[in-house]
C-alpha cells in the first residue's frame, strides 16, 4: 500500500488535475500543471515515489481491529522505508537525531476507528511537512459565525502562498474539540474529491470556499492563475454551545493514499487502484 501510495496517485486527485491543467487560463499555471502530471506520468511507470519528500506514514485503520495490528504496521513500514526505499523523515523533535527508519515513537501515526465489520480497512496517508506545517487551528467565538469560520480559512491559504506546494486540497474539520476538529481535519482528506458532505449546510461551505479559493490567485506552486484548490472536504462534530473550533490541514498537490480491505480468510482487496490477492 506505501508502495502504491507514493508511486501513484487516487483517481480523484489525478483527475481534478488534468481538469485544471485544462481549464487553466494562465500559461505559467498551465506549464507547473503539465510538468506535476508529467511526472506523475514518470513515477507510476518508473514505480518510484513522485516527490522526493516520502512524508511521514498516518495509517487511518478501521473495521476490525485485530490484536498486534500495530506492530504489523510498523514493521510494513521499516520494509517500506528500506525496499522503495522511502526517504526516512522521522526525527527525534528535540534533538534531531534520525533512526532511519521512519519507525519511532508516536510513529508511523496509527489511527483507531473500530467497528462490528467482518474486514479491517486501512487507508495509509503520506504527508509531505511542506503542506502539514501550514497547519492552523482557531478557536473562534460562536458569534464568528460562517463569516469567521470562512475569514480563517482564507487567511489560512492566503499566508501559506506557495509553501505548501499548491494546487491544495483543503481538509477543514469544525466543531468538537481543539483536538477533535484538527483530527477531523486530516480525517476530511481521505474522502473523494467528486463527494460532496451529505449535510446541505456543510456541502454548500465546501462549494463557497472551493469557489473563493480559487480567485486568490495562488495559484499552482504559488506562480499565480486560476488554481489554488483540488478540493475541499469539510467534516464536522457537534461541539460546546460556547466554543466553535476550526482546522484546516493543507494537502500538497501530492494528494497521495492508498486503501485496502483484508477480509478474515486473507483476502487483501485493494480498494484505491483496483485488484485482490
Ligand atoms: S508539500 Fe507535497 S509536493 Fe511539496 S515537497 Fe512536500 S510532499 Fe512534495
Amino acid at each position: 500500500m506505501l508502495k502504491e501510495a507514493v508511486t501513484s496517485l487516487p483517481e480523484d486527485v489525478l483527475s481534478a488535475l488534468k481538469k485544471a491543467e485544462k481549464n487553466e487560463r494562465s500559461e505559467i499555471a498551465r506549464t507547473q500543471l503539465r510538468t506535476i502530471l508529467n511526472n506523475i506520468d514518470a513515477a507510476d511507470s518508473m514505480a518510484v515515489p513522485m516527490c522526493q519528500d516520502t512524508g511521514i506514514h498516518v495509517f487511518f485503520v478501521s473495521g476490525r481491529i485485530t490484536p498486534g495490528i500495530e506492530d504489523k504496521i510498523r514493521a510494513g513500514t521499516l520494509r517500506a522505508t528500506n525496499e522503495i526505499p522511502l526517504r526516512p523523515n522521522a526525527v527525534h523533535p528535540l534533538t534531531r537525531e534520525n533512526p532511519g527508519t521512519n519507525v519511532a515513537e508516536g510513529l508511523p501515526y496509527v489511527v483507531f476507528h473500530p467497528s462490528s465489520a467482518d474486514y479491517t480497512e486501512i487507508t495509509v496517508m503520506p504527508k509531505g511537512a511542506g503542506s502539514e506545517n501550514m497547519t492552523a487551528l482557531a478557536m473562534l467565538t460562536p458569534s464568528q459565525g460562517i463569516k469567521g469560520i470562512k475569514k480563517f480559512i482564507l487567511d489560512t491559504v492566503v499566508n501559506a502562498a506557495g509553501k505548501p506546494c499548491p494546487p491544495i486540497i483543503l481538509g477543514i474539520g469544525i466543531g468538537g474539540t481543539a483536538d477533535e476538529a484538527t483530527a477531523l481535519s486530516k480525517k476530511a482528506l481521505l474522502r473523494s474529491l467528486d463527494q460532496r458532505n451529505a449535510d446541505q449546510s456543510v456541502a454548500e461551505l465546501e462549494s463557497d470556499l472551493y469557489e473563493a479559493l480559487n480567485m486568490t490567485g495562488i495559484g499552482p506552486m504559488g506562480l499565480g492563475g486560476d488554481t489554488t484548490t483540488l478540493g475541499v472536504n469539510i467534516e464536522i462534530a457537534y461541539c460546546h454551545t460556547a466554543s466553535l473550533p476550526v482546522a484546516v490541514n493543507l494537502q500538497c498537490w501530492a494528494g497521495r493514499r492508498a486503501t485496502a480491505r483484508i477480509y478474515a480468510d486473507g483476502t487483501v482487496e485493494y480498494l484505491t487502484r483496483g485488484g485482490s490477492e
